[in-house]
């Protein structure tokens, strides 16, 4: 049984003065060409703290005429050349005073997403902010190294005495619509921001209705950063209205999603109409596999922080443990005694390793599919408890013995639910790993160099850690094979989602 800490609204108040400052603004407003607006209707949302249920703030709910609007900035910013012109260096002048900001307000924004989102402050704090602002620092750094390419075409049909001179430039894909989860706000405003600010874009951001206030504290610090008007703008609001919106507008060029697979599939619709560009990173039932050499202090404690950071709701979360059959009851009680041992509370407390699920419709979800493990066989290893005001909380759960073909192991749980099994040989537990619709990411735990090479090489998934999980670094690409998506985020490559590049063939 987890730790579970009276859930209570006493010490949970926000201890810096920029949190409390914004929470008390009562205008939580849009970004849309360079001003704050409500927008054309008087619509709100409410943001509560999934832990509590207290009321934190309201927000517009935009209209389809506010996507209209902010769509029409964003591509009077770009044809006026507000941001693509602006010199390359100058935009990663700007970047980089958008991450310096974002470290200099880190402490803030870390108490507003812990009580948006629910999250340990530690993960804000320590992970995904400091993600954030290395995010616009790498970007910035990606600005000035945009090039094309000169080629020498073996077309032998031009004039006699011309010779062709060709090459390639690149240029912004123009209007950019970010659509983002509630699961780790600022990191996927930053993965997506970024490289469209690099590349020259214009923006229209779009955060999950559940979690939308660090999106609107974000806005602020890009427009002291000195991102011109248009550039960047911020539209809250539903998914299925806003966020279809700007899917299947005629003037955005390119959507940039991170979200469920079923909302992929439907952007993938809305977006038929213009063929606009599309990127996807979706969802992910990752495996964790360990070699009965692993090292297993590292391995079982790897094992326990990919499946219980962020209670589980992460995209490449392990989420399908596969341990060989020597060590596979000992790495149960050891995962088992991690997360009876587990504090779980508000997470502004210190005290607290894992918090509340983002919403009681989320924690419902996961709740009935811990159910449905049981019904289908699973056994419980520990967990499976629910509580707190909005039942939100969810106890870090094994079910152990699960078959191939149960729910719990074949769909995405975004919990902190482990489903377990043992397998017997290396051929054995590539195949259980790759009988997954998702291809996102793997880890494999072992102290053999040709075994752990052996095995990524076989996994179909677009990430493996080697002796570890959970390792990001904006260097580093990621994305999904199969159901889990379409291109990469990060790295070098993901600045291209955002550009054309164009051929100029010459005859000189
Ligand atoms: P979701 O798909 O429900 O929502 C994501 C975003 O899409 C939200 O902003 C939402 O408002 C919007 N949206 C919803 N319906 C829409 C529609 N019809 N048209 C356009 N936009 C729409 O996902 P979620 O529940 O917020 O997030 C959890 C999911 O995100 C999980 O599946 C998780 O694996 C995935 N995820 C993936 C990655 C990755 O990098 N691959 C990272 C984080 C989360």
């Amino acid at each position: 049984m987890a730790l579970i800490q009276k859930i209570d609204r006493s010490g949970v108040e926000p201890r810096t003065d920029g949190a409390r400052a914004f929470l008390k603004r009562a205008d939580k407003s849009m970004l849309i060409g360079g001003e704050w607006t409500n927008g054309r209707s008087a619509r709100r949302l409410e943001s509560i703290d999934p832990a509590t249920g207290q009321h934190l703030a309201t927000f517009p709910q935009a209209t389809v005429g506010d996507v209209n609007d902010a769509v029409a900035a964003a591509r009077a910013c770009h044809e006026a050349g507000a941001w693509c012109s602006v010199v390359p260096a100058r935009r990663a002048e700007i970047m980089w005073k958008i991450a310096e900001l974002l470290d200099l307000h880190i402490d803030e924004l870390a108490e507003l997403e812990t009580l948006d989102q629910g999250k340990p402050l530690a993960v804000g704090r320590w992970a995904e902010i400091p993600g954030a602002a290395a995010q616009f620092r790498y970007f910035a750094g990606m600005a000035t190294k945009i090039e094309g390419r000169t080629i020498t075409p073996s077309i032998d049909y031009q004039p006699e005495g011309k010779r062709v001179h060709a090459y390639t430039t690149k240029e912004p894909v123009g209007v950019v619509a970010a659509i983002t989860p509630w699961n780790s706000p600022l990191i996927m405003y930053a993965m997506k921001l970024a490289p469209a600010l690099a590349a020259g874009c214009s923006v229209i951001l779009k955060p999950a209705e559940e979690t939308s206030l660090t999106a609107i504290r974000l806005g602020e610090l890009i427009v002291e950063a000195g991102v011109p008007a248009g550039a960047v703008n911020i539209v809250t609001g539903l998914g299925e209205e806003v966020g279809a919106a700007l899917a299947r507008h005629p003037d955005v060029d390119k959507v940039a999603f991170t979200g469920s697979t079923e909302t992929g599939r439907a952007i993938l619709d809305a977006a038929k109409g213009n063929l606009k560009k599309v990127t996807l990173e979706l969802g992910g039932k990752s495996p964790v596999i360990l070699l009965n050499d692993a090292n297993l202090d590292l391995a079982v404690a790897g094992a326990a922080n990919a499946i219980f950071f962020n209670a589980g709701q992460v995209c490449v979360a392990g989420s399908r443990l596969y341990a060989q059959d020597a060590i596979y009851d000992y790495v149960l009680d050891r995962l088992a005694e991690i997360g009876g041992r587990m504090v779980l509370g508000h997470g502004l407390k210190p005290e607290t390793e894992m918090g509340p699920l983002v919403s009681a419709q989320h924690a419902t979800r996961v709740a009935a599919m811990i159910k449905s493990g049981l019904e289908e066989g699973a056994s419980l290893r520990t967990g499976g408890d629910t509580f707190g005001p909005l039942e939100t909380f969810i106890s870090p759960t094994l079910l152990a013995d699960v078959g191939p073909d149960m729910k719990v192991v074949r769909e995405e749980i975004f919990g902190p639910v482990l489903t377990c099994a043992s397998f017997q040989d290396v051929d054995e537990v590539i195949d259980l790993a790759n009988a997954s619709s998702y291809g996102l990411a793997a880890s494999v735990w072992t102290e053999s160099l040709s075994a752990a090479h052996l095995i990524t090489s076989q996994l179909r998934t677009g990430t493996v850690w080697i002796n570890s999980h959970l390792m990001f670094d904006p260097s580093l690409p990621i994305g999904g094979y199969k159901q889990s998506g379409w291109g990469r985020e990060s790295g070098q490559m993901a600045v291209e989602n955002y550009l054309e590049t164009k051929t100029v063939c010459a005859v000189v």
